[in-house]
């Protein structure tokens, strides 16, 4: 597909309940849209493709990730406009270093799509745009004077919904002042536009190597033919993939619905990554599933999948505190002789202390 026809599939989006004709909304969808005008919320907005997967159902998995409910408007006393604290760690404009090694640049705050568990709602689509020259010059120079910077995470927002021109463009100035550096490309376009992986872009990234990149299916009637076609031709051009998903309620939280999204990504060679908790974004309350619950589906799929289908259970602290893996407990207890656990079948063993 060239540039022209994808951007002609966002120029189709679908934007305003009038646009929703082939569904039959809700009580809840039409009470958000009722409301709308009033509050500052996170855009509507889905391309004809990512639509086209949903079924007209309410609790269809895929539909309740783009036609917003009325309960976005009940914002938690414990919820924030920045869930992850992230404003304190951003040294120049966009870019966000909070671990030691690896830094996050909001490339756009454009998606494809807006997902309604975004927990970037505050940024995504809303004015910043996409990143200047101006603003690339200025992480090229912080690149360069903070050599302990390994990885450049490139976030948003989704960067692919820029164009070539732009991606070739920030990748160059990025390689440019850091050949070795290792480069993330965080983006949800395989899942909901997957059309957009041209070959042109292909040879951008491939030309860029080493490129990573990490995308979020959060269900398995997310995977279709067009979807393994744009993975194949990335993997096709040396590009590894790995997927996070977001633990949604209503939508993933069972064993076996992550069971299947987990395999079906092995067999397409993409490696489950993360699982995330819900981050404490302002009106998300309705998605978020609790971590009792994240754990005892974790530990009976530990039962269930290979290790190279099982992602890390993981929740981004509010406040700055970065993310926590969430693994079950297998340590018991420890005297001088020994370290006690149980197996995962919740079975006591011993390891001995060297010593
Ligand atoms: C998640 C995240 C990273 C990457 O963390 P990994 O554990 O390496 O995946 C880097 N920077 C920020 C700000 C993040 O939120």
């Amino acid at each position: 597909m060239t540039e022209k026809n994808w951007q002609s599939m966002l120029n189709k989006a679908l934007t305003s309940p009038d646009d929703l004709q082939g569904f039959s909304l809700s009580e809840k969808e039409k009470a958000y849209f009722s409301m709308k005008k009033d509050h500052d919320n996170l855009t509507f907005m889905v391309n004809p493709y990512y639509a086209s997967l949903a079924e007209d159902k309410w609790d269809d998995p895929v539909r309740r990730q783009f036609i917003p409910t009325v309960d976005e408007y009940t914002t938690k006393k414990y919820e924030l406009s920045d869930p992850l604290g992230e404003d304190r760690y951003t040294p120049v404009p966009r870019l966000i270093h909070r671990y030691r090694d690896r830094v996050l640049l909001l490339v756009t705050d454009s998606c494809a799509m807006y997902c309604r568990h975004c927990f970037r709602r505050s940024f995504t689509g809303h004015k910043a745009g996409v990143i200047s020259y101006g603003e690339l010059e200025n992480v090229a120079a912080y690149l360069s004077d903070h050599r302990e910077v390994n990885e450049i995470l490139l976030s948003g927002g989704d960067p692919l919904t820029c164009s070539d021109k732009k991606v070739r463009e920030i990748l160059t100035v990025i390689r440019s002042v850091r050949p070795d550096i290792v480069i993330r490309l965080a983006t949800r376009i395989p899942v909901v536009l997957p059309m957009r992986i041209s070959d042109s872009l292909v040879n951008i990234l491939s030309e860029n190597s080493p490129i990573w990149l990490v995308t979020q299916f959060n269900h398995s009637n997310e995977i279709t033919e067009q979807a393994e076609a744009a993975v194949d031709k990335l993997i096709g051009k040396g590009i590894p993939l790995l997927n996070q998903s977001v633990l949604l309620k209503g939508i993933n939280d069972s064993v076996s619905a992550l069971e299947n999204l987990f395999q079906a990504l092995v067999r397409l060679r993409i490696k489950p990554y993360y699982l995330f908790q819900g981050d404490l974004a302002a009106g998300t309350s309705h998605f978020r599933v609790s971590i009792e619950r994240g754990r005892e589906i974790m530990s009976r799929l530990r039962l269930r999948i290979s290790g190279l289908a099982l992602p890390v259970y993981a929740v981004d602290m509010p406040g700055g505190g970065g993310k926590i893996p969430l693994t079950e407990n297998f340590a018991m207890s420890e005297d001088e002789e020994n370290y006690y656990f149980r197996n995962i079948e919740g079975k006591p063993y011993s390891y001995p202390r060297e010593k």
